[in-house]
């Protein structure tokens, strides 16, 4: 890589492949959540992660390269620790409360990601990219957002007794 446009194609393919993975993950993870809210903040998260795909490859499709061909190392990996937690969570409340934990790692990962994509965009000029990007972005906050009411009014609470 030598231009700022190449280490914009590699984060983009780098986002791909970490929207990919979520997509398969996130099934598991809103079937392991017991409170309703929570299990639907999951399911509609995942929709929301199918549109982010989609979205990527219309840049992609744009920038006349292909998506693939890189590996999410770091979510690869917070998708194998949210595996290993699910195995050890002995309740229903643990779960939740630790879901929660894994999910907002892995929101942060992806605000960081896209934080730097839409800049980046912006700095190549390609206006229409960045707000693709940005709308994305706008999601993995909001979604992150959610996390953080539904442990802060319930489940955290659930989970100490
Ligand atoms: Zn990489
Ligand atoms: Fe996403
Ligand atoms: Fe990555
Ligand atoms: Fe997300």
């Amino acid at each position: 890589m030598k231009t700022l446009k190449d280490l914009f194609e590699h984060q983009l393919k780098d986002l791909f492949s970490a929207e990919s993975q979520l997509i398969d993950a996130l099934p598991k993870v809103a079937n392991k959540a017991s409170d309703s809210k929570l299990k639907k903040a999951f399911e509609n998260h995942l929709e929301e992660t199918k549109e982010q795909k989609k979205r990527l490859q219309e840049i992609c499709d744009e920038l006349e390269i292909s998506p693939k061909g890189e590996t999410c190392k770091a979510m690869k990996g917070l998708i194998s620790e949210t595996e290993s937690f699910i195995e050890e969570a002995g309740n229903n409340e643990i779960m939740d409360a630790g879901l929660i934990a894994e999910a907002q790692r892995i929101e942060h990962y992806e605000i960081a990601g896209y934080g730097t994509a839409v800049r980046y965009a912006k700095e190549l000029g390609y206006d229409n990219i960045a707000s693709k990007l940005q709308k994305t972005l706008d999601e993995e906050y909001d979604a992150n957002g959610k996390l953080n009411k539904l442990a802060e009014n319930k489940l955290n609470k659930k989970a100490v007794s």
